[in-house]
């Protein structure tokens, strides 16, 4: 069995991605600070606690499991949080990255898959992104995205560390099977906070922002259903060992819904209303990010077939009605 180190395996994206891993025929070795994940959700594999910078405490995990390989998920993950504190970004994710990626080195391991995101684009005027449009940043969490993809690139060029940058946006959905879901503390995503909207967990959900120069006036945003988003990193890891070289994908599906988009089609899967009020813009939030994914799809052999908005709210809805959130 061959061993991948997966920081932030207690996660939402990094616990659905050692299920895919096991599935795959690996053993995904959880690394995580629980900060922001939970044990609970470590089901397929060991679990290590420990933090991103402390270097020594990956130094003892990498001796242990000997990996051929990591998959990076842990970070701080939240626009609007980025825009208030972008020194807590900066340090946690840039810092973190740095120690981990410097460990993973003098392990020598090679191989190197790297959750970024398509906030690192920034504002683009109404394009479908891809791989090769500018990367400008407008909030603290995209900077340091593409410090670390900047970093990867160096140590590549250094020390022969192959990576596959995967760039995504809007994840949504949960194991159909129900093991995992998505569970953030606090909340701060569209589908899950509209879901708490529907069956009164909380008051209401606040659009925000009706005034963009969208046709209904709220952010487009490219959804990918999490079982689609981590099939892709087993993809990205068997390139990797293929020794087709380090890559950069994007991940979306091409086609973006307004966050009023998002609220009728709730209404259609869960025959219930959503519960919403209008408010102002959040600091940070671009008017439209839609990617389209032909490179993953020709190269990787990628195909993104459950990332319809039926099938990620549905899925996220049968996870919250069993309770999960209630923690
Ligand atoms: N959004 C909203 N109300 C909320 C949470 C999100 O209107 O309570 C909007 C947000 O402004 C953005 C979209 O929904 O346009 C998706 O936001 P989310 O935080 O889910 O993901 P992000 O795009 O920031 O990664």
């Amino acid at each position: 069995m061959q061993n991948v180190l997966v920081t932030g395996g207690a996660g939402y994206i990094g616990s659905h991605a050692c299920k895919a891993l096991k599935a795959a025929g690996f053993t995904p070795v959880t690394y995580d600070s629980l900060v922001t994940g939970w044990e609970d959700s470590v089901k397929f594999g060991p679990f290590e606690k420990g933090d991103l910078m402390d270097r020594a405490r990956l130094d003892e995990v990498f001796a242990k499991y000997q990996p051929v390989a990591v998959m990076h998920f842990a970070a701080l993950s939240q626009v609007g949080e980025s825009m208030k504190e972008p020194g807590l970004y900066w340090r946690q994710n840039v810092m973190g990255s740095l120690t981990l990626i410097e460990a993973t080195v003098a392990a020598g391991v090679k191989h190197f898959v790297f959750s970024s995101t398509c906030a690192t684009y920034g504002e683009q005027d109404n394009v479908v992104l891809d791989e090769n449009s500018v990367q400008q940043p407008i909030n603290a969490y995209g900077a340091s995205k593409r410090a670390i993809e900047d970093i990867l690139d160096n140590f590549g060029a250094a020390y022969g560390l192959e990576h596959v940058i995967f760039r995504y946006f809007n994840v949504a959905g949960a194991d159909p099977e129900g093991e995992i879901g998505e569970h953030h503390r606090p909340e701060t995503h569209l589908i899950p906070i509209m879901l708490e909207a529907i069956d009164g967990k909380r008051p209401a959900l606040t659009i925000f922002g009706t005034d963009y120069d969208t046709p209904d006036g709220t952010c487009i945003r490219d959804y990918v259903h999490v079982c689609d988003l981590v099939d892709a990193h087993v993809l990205g890891l068997k390139w990797l060992q293929e020794g087709k070289g380090s890559s950069v994908f994007n991940l979306g599906t091409g086609s973006g819904f307004s966050v009023r988009e998002v609220i009728d089609q709730s209404r259609a899967v869960t025959n219930l209303s959503v519960p919403y009020e209008e408010g102002p813009r959040r600091p940070g939030d671009c008017t439209k990010l839609v990617s389209g994914s032909s490179r993953a799809e020709t190269e990787l052999g990628w195909s993104p077939e459950r990332s319809t908005m039926a099938q990620m709210i549905g899925d996220a809805w049968l996870w919250h009605r069993e309770g999960h959130y209630d923690k």
